[in-house]
């Protein structure tokens, strides 16, 4: 494994009663990237994701490694089902946070379980972890957010929420699936900003998943592009929404709004 990759997919592939649905992916992540996956709905984009998590439905058959590299060692998270590395090194969020949160916890209660959960620490020192963790999400008023339920919150501070218990463990790498799609426009482009910036302060590696390449052009280093669970092609965003090889990925530009 290259040392300047943090994660690499190789050879992988899943299958459900033996319908393959992702078929002999290879990528990389490199340190402090921001990686983009992009494809139509259905190409194994979150299934590729929740691999990493190891959040996969049991009757998941798959091949392959997934080499994650940690401080000095390497592990393979195709085989490795712990636990508490992948709830410290690696954070996700969704594309919908209301499916996450607990409707009847706190906003800021829910943050500091999940952080107690990863570490013991004091009330008062999560509580105020909690708070700045907050601002570095940007949310408005953080006392007020933290007293606050979830439906109390808007589309855009519930998902800032999600971002800030992803961040509770200072994970290595952060996995967003479709975390904007369910955001109107303005929104959607301040979580864009916010994952750039928190990507340069905190120099982690993120992983975006969206079906629009006009989003992830905006964001991404590079871009995987999939379909039907297959690579189409990958490089460089620039270079991929400029001059796409393959006519799928002509179709994706094409057909954007
Ligand atoms: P995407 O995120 O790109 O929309 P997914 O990774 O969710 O796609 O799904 C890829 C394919 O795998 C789809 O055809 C989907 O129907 C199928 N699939 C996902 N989960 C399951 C499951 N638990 N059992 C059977 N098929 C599944
Ligand atoms: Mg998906």
């Amino acid at each position: 494994m290259n040392t300047d990759h943090l994660l690499e997919i190789q050879n992988f592939s899943l299958s459900f009663d033996n319908k393959v649905v992702i078929d002999q992916i290879n990528f990389e992540l490199k340190k402090g990237e921001i990686l983009g996956i992009v494809g139509e709905s259905g190409s194994g984009k979150s299934l590729t994701s929740l691999a990493i998590m190891g959040l996969l439905p049991k009757n998941a058959k798959t091949s392959g490694k997934i080499p994650f590299r940690l401080d000095d060692r390497i592990i393979d998270l195709a085989q490795e089902s712990n636990e508490s590395i992948r709830g410290n090194e690696i954070g996700m969020i969704f594309q919908e946070p209301m499916t996450s949160l607990n409707p009847s916890m706190r906003c800021g209660q829910q943050v500091i379980e999940n952080i107690l959960q990863h570490k013991k620490q004091d009330l008062k020192l999560a509580k105020s972890k909690v708070l700045s963790l907050f601002e570095k999400v940007k949310l408005p008023d953080v006392e007020r957010i933290y007293k606050a339920y979830p439906h109390e919150l808007s589309g855009g501070q519930k998902q800032r929420v999600m971002i800030a218990m992803a961040l509770a463990s200072e994970p290595k790498l952060l996995i967003a699936d479709e975390p904007t799609t369910a955001l109107d426009v303005t929104v959607q482009r301040s979580i864009l900003e916010l994952l750039k910036e928190l990507q340069q302060d905190l120099g982690m590696s993120i992983i975006f998943i969206s079906h629009d390449l006009g989003v992830i052009a905006e964001i991404c280093d590079r871009v995987v592009v999939m379909y039907q669970g297959k690579i189409v092609e990958q490089g460089p965003v620039q270079q991929i929404f400029n001059h796409p090889e393959q006519s799928y990925t002509q179709g994706l530009i094409a057909c954007r709004p």
